[in-house]
């Protein structure tokens, strides 16, 4: 039986490592075509390695403007229509007291994790929209947002604009039967989370109520449902996926 995306094409931001990657398997698996996008595009590449021919990689640097353009019009040019589904998945962390935080932690945060799901979805939704195709945006927030942890002042707030930004999109989107709704995973085992040193990974699995952290694949099935037809009336929502970490 054909899965809940079949014949849907999906980009996926970020998608050469950790979450990216996983939502592009779940993604694939449930039908669609993707186009797996980072700005490492070998990663990208090993990402669709053994997807079907019709997926492909593009390299994005989602904090340009020029480069989003240039990954837009390479989608276009290859499948002569945009995606219907957006996953902005990009995100870096740089994280530092905010008394001795330089300037360049704060901005490369900023421009990679909020002006990136700014660029991509403006971007992308304006295709949409001209080329008459209805879809599903989701943007990756954090738990972040919300713990508001010290030494994080940098990533929570870029995380916070998030879902207000999802918020806007969905208001503003939804004549265009663009739903746009965001993610707040909690602490998720993939390589940006290898740098947490392991004793405040140990504190974070003892006061998750699930006492454990999650797998990138349990944040992948959520964004799969709220790309498909089942969730056709979610839309500007912000939803966690934290174990129950709050
Ligand atoms: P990850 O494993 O570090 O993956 C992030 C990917 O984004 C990497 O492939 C990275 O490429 C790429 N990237 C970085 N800057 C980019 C740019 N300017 N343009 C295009 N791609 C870029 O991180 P993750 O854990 O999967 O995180 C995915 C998203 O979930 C992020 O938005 C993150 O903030 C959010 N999140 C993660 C967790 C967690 O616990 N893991 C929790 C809450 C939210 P390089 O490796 O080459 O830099």
């Amino acid at each position: 039986m054909p899965g809940p995306l079949f014949g849907k094409l999906a980009i996926v931001t970020g998608a050469g490592s950790g979450i990216g990657r996983a939502v592009c398997k779940v993604l694939a698996r449930d039908g669609a075509r993707i186009i797996a996008a980072d700005k490492n595009i070998q990663t990208a590449m090993e990402t669709i390695s053994n997807f079907g021919a019709e997926s492909s990689a593009v390299e994005v640097d989602v904090s340009s403007l020029d480069s989003v353009c240039k990954a837009l019009d390479t989608c276009i040019k290859k499948y002569k229509q945009p995606p219907s589904i957006v996953v902005n998945s990009a995100g870096i962390t740089r994280d530092c007291y905010l008394l001795k935080m330089e300037e360049r932690d704060y901005d490369d945060v900023y421009k990679v994790n909020l002006k990136g799901t700014f660029l991509i979805t403006q971007q992308f939704a304006k295709a949409m929209v001209q080329y008459k195709v209805s879809g599903s945006i989701v943007n990756i927030s954090s738990i972040a947002a919300k713990l508001t942890t010290i030494g994080q002042a940098n990533y929570a707030a870029s995380k916070s604009g998030v879902i207000s930004f999802t918020e806007v999109a969905a208001k503003e989107f939804g004549k265009f039967n663009i739903r746009v709704n965001s993610i707040l995973p909690g602490y998720i085992d993939t390589p940006m989370v290898d740098a947490v040193p392991e004793h405040i990974k140990e504190k974070v699995s003892r006061i998750c109520p699930l006492g454990r952290l999650g797998q990138p694949e349990e944040v992948a099935e959520v964004i799969s449902f709220l790309a498909s037809k089942k969730a056709s009336y979610i839309n500007g929502a912000s939803v966690e996926v934290t174990g129950g970490l709050s």
